[in-house]
């Protein structure tokens, strides 16, 4: 088991945004995570990858104890996200966006660290573009970028938030389908998405949130063909 979250409880103010969130995933496994805007999607995602705390519950990744906050840094080591807006540095290259963090944090040598990021463009299909500027390319390859920086961390984890909401409807394949690629190579995956078809093709188990509890959770074939839970199927009535 490569995550571990178990009985999460998380608030903001009066906000019980997690209200028991247990989920175990295994190595090479995709997750797919739907549900309403609100509902704790986003706020799973950032506990696990340690960007924030928790109430109560536990969670581990890869053996380490995430909400424990001194580990919390440890865990961006190998555990990689990407967020719905790129977070790109503007003023860097594609090829030293996916740098930086290898220097900083694994303190790797220049060189190395070049040939690794070269290597992580080249998986999301833009080994062309190391040297072009953000402003320089489409949103979808800028996305791509983001997603080469967390892969040239060599993460165990990739947690995907929303990452084509911000794209325009054109450029959605070409990102879903460098998540598509991973997902075949056994990369292990938690993708928030709205994306539907995506997660039907591609996740091995989807997890419906609603209200900070998981709802419903099931195969890609339960969940759209056979929804238990009443929510959930007008969730679906409405997305699909
Ligand atoms: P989702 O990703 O499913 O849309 P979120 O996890 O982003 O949901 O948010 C769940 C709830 O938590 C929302 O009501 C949101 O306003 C609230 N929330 C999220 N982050 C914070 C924060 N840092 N401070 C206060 N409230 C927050
Ligand atoms: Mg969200």
């Amino acid at each position: 088991m490569i995550v571990d979250v178990k009985d999460v409880h998380k608030r903001f103010g009066d906000n019980e945004v997690l209200r028991g969130v247990s989920v175990s995933v295994e190595a090479g496994e995709v997750i797919a995570i739907i549900g309403a805007s609100g509902s704790g999607k986003s706020t799973l995602l950032r506990t696990i990858n340690g960007l924030e705390t928790v109430d109560s519950g536990e969670i581990a990744v890869n053996g380490v104890r995430v909400h424990e906050r001194k580990t919390a840094r440890e865990v961006h080591q190998y555990v990689g996200m990407v967020f719905q807006q790129f977070n790109l540095f503007p003023h860097l290259s594609a090829l030293d966006n996916a740098t930086l963090a290898l220097r900083k944090v694994k303190r790797m040598k220049r060189e190395q660290a070049r040939e690794v990021a070269r290597s992580a463009l080249e998986r999301v299909g833009l080994a062309d573009k190391a040297s072009a500027y953000p402003q320089q390319l489409s949103g979808g390859q800028q996305q791509r970028v983001a997603i080469a920086r967390a892969l040239s961390m060599q993460p165990q984890v990739m947690l995907f938030d929303e990452a084509t909401s911000a794209l325009d409807p054109e450029l959605v394949g070409e990102v879903t389908k460098v998540m598509r690629e991973l997902a075949e190579e056994g990369m292990t995956m938690l993708v928030v998405t709205h994306e539907m078809g995506f997660a039907r093709e591609t996740a091995d188990r989807i997890l419906y949130f609603d209200s900070g509890v998981i709802g419903e959770e099931g195969s890609p074939e339960q969940i759209f063909t056979d929804p238990k839970n009443p929510r959930l199927r007008q969730f679906l009535h409405r997305v699909l």
